[in-house]
């Protein structure tokens, strides 16, 4: 058997109305935070405004980095790093989807030393400050990991890093943040959570716990995932997406993502306003044939999580239904898409094939069947 090793050291805490106790649980780091955030949503329904006053009221004194965009920028992140250093900041708290969780990382990394954070993609950070992550959508798994991904706007180029220092101290998941959001992130951040059990289940560097953290995601999957897309206030549906969400971060911190993140990334990278749940929606369905014939074995098991029934199929029948029922579901989520229709120009593609590899290099080689850029370019096109 392999030899392996198993780390995660964020304290989790989940439950309703928990935002309300980040003062008590930030005390214990700083007395001065950084509170990194996107745009709007926070400030619109007033979970920023809750945030602050539990700090204030446990005596925290906070500032606020709130031009995170989605697909977060290095130029974000080196900003707000320079913020928490002339500020002498002991805390980061990252409140919202994974583009502000994971820039409260890299920020948490940029800020201790002095080089701007993209150099960190080659020269390990051996500390941060300490994070707080409180989520707002389900989601990256973001929350939980150890993983940060930022985008260079020169080059396009949208690679993902994580080290041991970058993992969250503590993470929040408070299901009530998450009923705000509207009906297309829901359903492309929950389709990137089905999309990470798939790829940690299937991955080359699955092994015992990454898979014991996908098969209870896949249960909550089967019943939550277009629940929380239809009812958008069941609060049931949507604590169950955040644990589907934080179990599949979980599993990817141990076993990695494969091919549909790994072209994912590039298309992103160059299309910035493309949703990361969006355009891996567009890759998924041709990814999976591509992967059927070396996890037909792993496909009829999810097939079986997903309820689907065997009746008389053959293993070749039952491994295929799969993907039909994978089909089925992005049409429900209204996500049944091709690369064409986010606005993604063909010439484009062979470029978003290479990127694949120059980016992302460690998802390909995690993907259960080989795939040389030929291979990516051929799925880049039947995915249009
Ligand atoms: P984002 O954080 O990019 O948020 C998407 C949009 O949803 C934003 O416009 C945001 O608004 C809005 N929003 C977020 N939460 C709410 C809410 N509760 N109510 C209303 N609106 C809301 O989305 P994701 O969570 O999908 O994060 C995507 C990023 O994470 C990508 O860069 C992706 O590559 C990365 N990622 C990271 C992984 C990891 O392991 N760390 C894994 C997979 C992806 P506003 O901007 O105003 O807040
Ligand atoms: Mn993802």
């Amino acid at each position: 058997m392999n030899t392996l090793s198993v780390y995660n050291p964020v304290k989790i805490h989940f439950g309703t109305g928990l935002i309300a106790e980040t003062g008590k649980i930030a005390k214990k780091y700083s007395d001065s935070a950084l509170i990194v955030t996107g745009k709007s949503s926070m400030q619109k329904t007033g979970t920023l405004g809750r945030l602050l006053k539990t700090l204030q009221d446990a005596g925290i004194n906070p500032t606020v980095y709130d031009k995170i965009t989605p697909n977060p920028t290095i130029e974000q992140i080196d900003e707000a790093a320079g913020i928490a250093r002339e500020k002498r900041i002991g805390l980061v708290i990252g409140l919202g989807g994974g583009s502000p969780l994971d820039s409260s990382k890299a920020i948490a990394v940029a800020a201790k030393g002095d080089i701007p954070v993209w150099n960190y993609l080659k020269t390990p950070a051996k500390e941060a400050l300490p994070v707080i992550t409180i989520v707002s959508t389900a989601g990256t798994g973001s929350e939980v990991n150890r993983y940060s991904v930022m985008t260079n706007p020169e080059t396009a180029e949208k690679p993902g890093f994580g080290y041991e220092c970058m993992y969250p101290k503590e993470a929040i998941i408070d299901p009530e943040i998450m009923l705000s959001m509207p009906p297309y992130v829901t359903a492309t951040t929950g389709f990137d959570v089905f999309v990470h059990v798939f790829e940690a289940f299937t991955g080359k560097a699955r092994n015992a716990f990454s898979s014991a953290y996908c098969m209870q995601a896949f249960y909550l999957l089967k019943d939550n995932l277009i629940k929380s897309y239809g009812e958008p206030d069941n609060i049931e549906a949507r604590g169950n997406m955040a644990l589907a969400s934080a179990l599949a971060g979980l599993a990817i911190d141990i076993s990695g993502v494969g091919i549909i993140h790994a072209i994912e990334h590039p298309v992103s990278g160059n299309y910035p306003d493309i949703a990361h749940g969006a355009g891996l929606a567009a890759l998924t369905v041709e990814s999976m044939k591509y992967n059927l014939k070396a996890c037909k074995r792993d496909f009829m098991l999810i097939a079986h999580h997903f309820g689907i029934k065997r009746a008389g199929k053959s293993d070749d029948e039952y491994a295929g239904a799969l993907i039909e029922k994978t089909g089925e579901i992005l049409a429900a989520l209204n996500l049944n898409i091709g690369l064409k229709d986010l606005g993604v120009e063909k010439e484009k593609l062979a470029k978003i094939a290479g990127e694949a590899f120059t980016t992302m290099g460690f998802a390909v080689q995690n993907n259960p069947e080989t795939a040389g850029e030929k291979e990516v370019l051929r799925l880049l096109e039947a995915s249009y």
